[in-house]
């Protein structure tokens, strides 16, 4: 069977987020994409005035594929799932920062694992600006807390997945945020040292999907108080390398393809 590439490439995050926000992007930008947004838009009943967006760290599509029902978490409060096309290099820093600002890595300027601060305008800026509350929930030494840093918004910095999505859950039961960004990479750390199909990887899995599934719980209590938009958004995926271990950062499929899911909450 030939492989394929997914068709929209990540850089589009950023539009489709600020779009169902209500927020315009500069227009150098990667645009969103018309009918998602259309149809985020009906289910949110407007745009929503909160975003929460978790990005567990190199589920790959093929984990999707192969594993569907680890999903089902996501599943439980997700009614859009979109194919989306990793960046080249196909590594966290080069892939999150073409998602926070809609641009290609030549343009935002990372184009291999290096964790600059970012100096243009990213979803971060835009959302100040716009004076919206931000909290970036991350792990120990996430590449958010690198390539994001700088800004007037609030860093909470983790020792592991667990205590990301208690310290989530805390901000979103305090109402405190109009826009979280959780990063969690226990499966990119398990898939890297056990392989990306390694029990321990696949257990990450879930652990994610559950915190994710307990980040929406916390969210549908305040539905009517609040229009959320949720997602679940890996940057990449994986492969397996010799000696049982995993890596990302090629052409294959299976770090380039990768599945978002979406919610309206
Ligand atoms: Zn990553």
């Amino acid at each position: 069977m030939a492989d394929h590439y997914n068709y929209y490439e990540l850089k589009h995050f950023a539009g489709i987020v600020a779009d169902a926000m209500g927020i315009a992007l500069p227009e150098s930008y990667a645009p969103t994409i018309g009918w998602l947004s259309e149809i985020l838009r009906g289910r949110l009943g407007g745009t929503a005035d909160r975003a929460v967006l978790y990005h567990a760290d190199a589920v790959g599509m093929h984990i999707w594929q192969k594993y569907t029902p680890l999903f089902a978490p996501v599943y439980a409060h997700t009614s859009l799932a979109v194919p989306f096309l990793s960046t080249v290099e196909s590594v966290t820093p080069v892939a999150h920062a073409s998602m926070y600002t809609g641009l290609d890595p030549a343009e935002h300027g990372i184009q291999t694992y290096v964790r600059p601060q970012l100096t243009c305008d990213t979803l971060f800026d835009v959302w100040l600006r716009e004076g919206r509350r931000v909290a970036i929930v991350a792990q120990k030494d996430s590449t958010f807390l690198h390539i994001f840093a700088g800004r007037d918004l609030e860093y909470y910095e983790c020792e592991n997945a667990v205590a990301v999505q208690e310290k989530s859950l805390e901000l979103i039961g305090t109402d405190r945020y109009d826009a979280i960004s959780i990063h969690t990479f226990d499966y990119d750390n398990a898939a890297h040292a056990y392989g990306p199909e390694s029990k321990e990887a696949l257990n990450a899995v879930s652990l994610e999907a559950e915190g994710f599934h307990r980040l929406a719980e916390a969210l549908e209590k305040t539905r009517g108080a609040h229009r959320t938009l949720l997602t679940y958004s890996p940057d990449h995926g994986q492969h397996p390398v010799m000696g049982g271990r995993g890596a990302h950062g090629s052409k294959q499929t299976e770090d380039m393809n990768i599945l978002h899911f979406f919610a309206a909450i």
